[in-house]
């Protein structure tokens, strides 16, 4: 690892135009708005651990204020919008979001650390969702359904946008991922109250700003910044939210499926993970070591979907390891502004607090620390820096192979045999994405049918595509996200008989 130069880390005009601002209101029924209160909170750069900005701290009564914002909407013009008026809109949209896409791109990386390079390469995949939802504006259809009823009764099924829905959002990548929930919103006909997460909610107003410019109807789409613990809450526990989309930590989706039973809201879940990706002896390594790594290490281990157990066949164990501590030299840990920085901080003092108490775990239970492990000092010390990390001879009981890390720590963990490697993946709690790096195709269709999870790829890591869509099982969630079933879930059905 090494670490970037600090030079032209100023953000674009467009981006420092935006974060001038004295305080970031609510967007409630396309206006800004200070939260009822008045109470406000800081956002800060973690590439520098100083205040980036001032948001209001929304609280119940924003939320109810934005709910019924979005219920007016919903039952208002905009429920009378035809599909290829939402279609319009949503390719409107993405002309929009083209053209501006560098300013977010300053704004997320300044509030959540993900280094510019990376956030610029998931231009195309944000493109490939809006284009996917708009087809989808399109597709909604309804069935006519043969029966057995006596006389003449026609029947058949039709398809209505759910109403209102809550989207509770991660820090992680909140620009590219409220797509999934406003995709799917402005395709279906529903509306949204958006909760981003307090550490990084700047890209979701600036995008609910931006969507109205393009002509996303007052009310819509609508964002309550605040603590989890009061404006998450609050849109989990509302009794006119129909549906919750959420995104985040397992012990959060708990409590948000006991807030939603008071109405029975419906509810999609993405939650934890510790995924195993698998590397065979026959696997082509050029290609492994790298995918492996960046499997982990890409936006600094906050992936939910991270491969972050290794498992390595022991034939290749040594090979591996060396191939891998060399590719470790490549990547360059920086700010997030720099455009060399492969790797930006993590996202706050706490986040690295918890990651490096894992370095401790880790060595206590018995793992060999083969490289980082600390926390940058000099130049970048006043970030949220560490150097990425692996962890040699790791056995699935100890805790740093069972729990969430969500920082750049990978572990090394040797097996014998596929059907061993198959064992070792599902011994976990989670099971939300998973690899197999193999040059044999049946043991790769072994391993892929074996591990019991909700996404996995062979000889790559970390594709996702809205056309192939994905999801997790066990404690990581339920829900899929992406190709017509996730559309669905923002759809109810209507069986109807007619009696003509
Ligand atoms: P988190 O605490 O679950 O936060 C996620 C969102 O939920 C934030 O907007 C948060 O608001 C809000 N929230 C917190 N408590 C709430 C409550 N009681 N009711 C309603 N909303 C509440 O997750 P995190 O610690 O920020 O993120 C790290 C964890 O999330 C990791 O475990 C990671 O695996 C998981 N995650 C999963 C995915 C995925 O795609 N599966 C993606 C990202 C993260 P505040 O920010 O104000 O607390
Ligand atoms: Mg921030």
């Amino acid at each position: 690892m090494t670490t970037t130069s600090q030079q032209n880390l100023a953000p674009s005009e467009q981006a420092q135009g935006f974060l001038s601002r004295d305080e970031h209101h609510l967007f409630i029924d396309g206006e800004k708005v200070p939260a009822t209160s008045g109470k406000t909170m800081t956002t800060l750069n973690p590439s520098t651990g100083e205040v980036l900005a001032r948001l209001a701290a929304g609280d119940q009564s924003d939320v109810d204020r934005a709910v019924l914002a979005a219920r007016k909407a919903f039952k208002g013009q905009w429920s009378t919008w035809t599909p290829y008026e939402r279609q319009a809109l949503l390719m409107r949209v993405a002309q929009v979001l083209d053209e501006r896409f560098e300013e977010l791109v300053h704004i997320e990386a300044m509030d959540m650390g993900a280094p510019v390079s990376r956030l610029r390469n998931t231009k195309a995949t944000l493109m490939k969702m809006l284009s996917f939802f708009a087809s989808q504006a399109m597709s909604i259809t309804g069935e006519t359904l043969m029966n057995g009823l006596p006389g003449d009764v026609t029947t058949m099924t039709l398809k209505a946008p759910v109403g209102v829905v809550g989207g509770i959002i991660p820090w992680n990548g909140p620009l590219n991922g409220q797509f999934w929930i406003v995709g799917a919103v402005l395709a279906s006909g529903c509306t949204a109250v958006l909760k981003p997460a307090s550490e990084a909610s700047l890209s979701v107003l600036r995008v609910a700003e931006i969507l109205h410019e393009a002509g996303v109807p007052a009310g819509v789409i609508n964002v309550v910044t605040g603590s989890g613990k009061e404006a998450g809450h609050a849109l989990a526990a509302h009794p006119d939210v129909d549906r919750i989309a959420f995104t985040g930590s397992t012990q959060t989706g708990r409590s948000i499926i006991q807030a939603s039973t008071a109405n029975i809201k419906k509810l999609q879940l993405e939650l934890g993970g510790k995924s195993a990706d698998i590397v065979c002896a026959d696997a082509d390594l050029e290609k492994a070591v790298p995918g492996a790594a960046m499997g982990v290490f890409a936006n600094s281990g906050q992936i939910c979907f991270a491969g972050t157990r290794v498992l390595v066949q022991r034939s290749i164990v040594d090979e591996f390891t060396e191939r891998l501590l060399a590719y470790m030299e490549t990547l360059r840990v920086g700010r997030s502004l720099d455009a060399a920085t492969t790797l930006g901080p993590v996202i706050s003092q706490s986040q690295l607090d918890t990651v490096l108490s894992y370095i401790d775990i880790g060595q206590n239970e018995g793992a060999e620390l083969l490289c980082g492990g600390q926390r940058l000092e000099g130049e970048l010390g006043s970030g949220y820096f560490m150097q990425p990390s692996v962890f040699g001879g790791v056995t699935n009981e100890m805790r740093i192979a069972r729990e969430e890390i969500f920082g750049p720590v990978l572990s090394i963990m040797p097996f014998d045999d596929v059907d061993e490697a198959i064992a070792i993946a599902n011994d976990s709690e989670y099971g939300l994405g998973g690899a197999v790096w193999s040059q044999s195709l049946s043991t790769a269709l072994r391993v892929v049918q074996g591990v019991h999870t909700g996404t996995m790829w062979v000889n790559c890591y970390g594709y996702i595509d809205p056309l192939v869509g994905f999801s997790g099982t066990k404690l990581s969630g339920y829900g899929y996200k992406g190709t017509a079933a996730h559309m669905d879930t923002y759809l109810y059905t209507k069986s109807v008989y007619m009696q003509l």
